[in-house]
């Protein structure tokens, strides 16, 4: 396994879950020592519990030498990142690139390269070339694409029991190998498609593009109940009943972050440009631009819910991962939110479960707590932006012993509004009255 981060770490234990032995690389050698000790250097659901008994058994190990994983493996994995290039739109593929360009050299004998990172369409086949060319043994080491369908915050599940398995493949024999590697979920009936390398591409990206805009037209909904004062919660769930549409990804709220949605449609557009397809994407434009516009309306909501300014107030953040059960603060629509609170002159005091220890180190200039409580002292008004369980469980005639005001905002519509108002408490939410 090429690169050791959410994909990577999660794929290499649950690999050696499915009983293969699995020698995961990466380039940053913290990761590395965290993941040979055991400890998942990011919060995952379920991953600890894999690396133990594996890492103990020997089937499961981690290095920073390519040259050894080299040595060792059938079928190497590739899954470094793929971010959002600087100032552009496009995915930055220069990891992968460098992935192969290190293993190639060490590759002396038939191997299948297998790709998972998201990519745009046209990197297999450009990265098949570069790895022909560079590999030691030429064109016996054969490239594939396998993308990757996996959900933070329940990764491990996903990856041993995913809805299909995709591979881009250009021979027989490559579908042979992974059809041989995904026996055990093959077995178990999972759908195992395969493709050419495009098509494989354009699945993940294109899935993508799907959940992204299903959220989105909920948001557009939610702006639309806002003006005309209509509910939005009420709305998605009278439109889940039908069986076109389903209740999934149709909650109104803050909107999509993390390290994929938002970078994947923006390379995905900026791919549909250099194929002469833009046209065929613009519509994620909008999707992009009605996500970003909640982020604005809830510190429009703060701001109002504090008196007109934020000057000299106090505003608690309940999150700061971009969703739950992750530590993941890539592109956090919570403490987006946070900064923009904090730029217009309030005090931000940010409390989130699993993600505090990277959200001080990207905003070191906001206030953080240890609970939800601590966070929500003296505080004019408290947001709920990332939907963590321990939120909701949250008593809210309990929190309003301590709030300088009884004021809350629910930018994730999850907390139960009639409890929180019987409570004496001024609630307000993302698309409802
Ligand atoms: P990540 O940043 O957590 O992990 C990438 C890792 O690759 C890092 O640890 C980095 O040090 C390592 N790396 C970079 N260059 C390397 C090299 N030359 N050799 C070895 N290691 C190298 O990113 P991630 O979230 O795991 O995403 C990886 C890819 O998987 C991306 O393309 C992403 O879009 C895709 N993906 C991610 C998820 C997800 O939920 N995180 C889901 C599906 C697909």
């Amino acid at each position: 396994m090429i690169g050791t981060g959410y994909l990577g770490a999660t794929h290499a234990a649950c690999m050696a879950e499915l009983g293969y032995e699995v020698v995961g690389v990466d380039v940053d050698p913290d990761k590395v020592a965290a993941l040979q000790s055991g400890r998942a250097p990011f919060y995952e659901p379920g991953l600890e519990d894999l690396l133990a008994p594996h890492l103990a058994s020997g089937r499961l190990r981690f290095t920073a030498s390519v040259e050894d994983a080299a040595a060792f493996g059938d079928v190497h994995f590739i899954c470094v990142g793929t971010p959002q290039r600087k100032g552009e739109f496009a995915a930055d593929t220069r990891y992968l690139d460098e992935a192969v360009d290190a293993l190639a050299p060490h590759l002396d004998r038939p191997c299948l390269v297998v790709g998972k990172s998201t990519v745009p369409v046209g990197t297999a086949a450009r990265l098949a070339e570069r790895l022909a060319e560079k590999a030691a043994c030429g064109s016996a080491a054969e490239l594939a694409w396998n993308p990757e369908f996996l959900r933070e915050g329940h990764a491990v599940q996903d990856t041993l029991k995913p809805d299909r398995l995709v591979v881009g493949v250009r021979s027989e024999a490559a579908e042979a190998r992974l059809r041989e590697v995904y026996a055990p979920l093959i077995d178990a009936e999972v759908p195992f498609l395969v493709t050419d390398f495009a098509t494989s591409e354009l699945v993940k990206v294109s899935a993508n593009a799907f959940l992204s805009t299903k959220i989105s037209f909920i948001n557009a909904m939610a702006e639309v109940c806002e003006a005309a004062g209509a509910d939005v919660t009420q709305l998605s769930r009278a439109l889940s009943y039908d069986p076109r549409i389903g209740g999934l990804f149709l909650n109104a709220g803050l909107g999509f972050g993390g390290g994929c949605l938002p970078k994947d449609i923006r390379a995905f557009m900026a791919r549909a440009g250099e194929l002469g397809v833009d046209q065929a994407l613009t519509f994620l434009r909008e999707v992009d631009a009605i996500n970003m516009r909640r982020r604005f309306k809830m510190v429009d909501l703060a701001r109002e819910a504090c008196g007109g300014g934020f000057l000299g107030r106090r505003v608690a953040v309940l999150g700061a991962a971009f969703k739950p059960e992750s530590d993941d603060i890539r592109d956090s629509p919570a403490l987006n939110v946070a900064a923009q609170v904090q730029l217009q002159g309030g005090e931000v005091t940010v409390y989130d479960p699993k993600a505090m220890d990277n959200a001080r180190k990207m905003y070191p200039g906001l206030g953080y707590a240890e609970s939800a409580f601590e966070a929500a002292r003296g505080a004019h008004v408290v947001l709920h932006l990332t939907e963590w369980r321990e939120f909701r469980e949250i008593d809210p005639a309990e929190l309003a012993e301590i709030v300088a005001e009884r004021a809350i905002i629910d930018g994730r519509n999850a907390l139960d509004s009639p409890r929180w108002r019987a409570a004496g408490w001024t609630f307000r939410a993302l698309g409802r009255p």
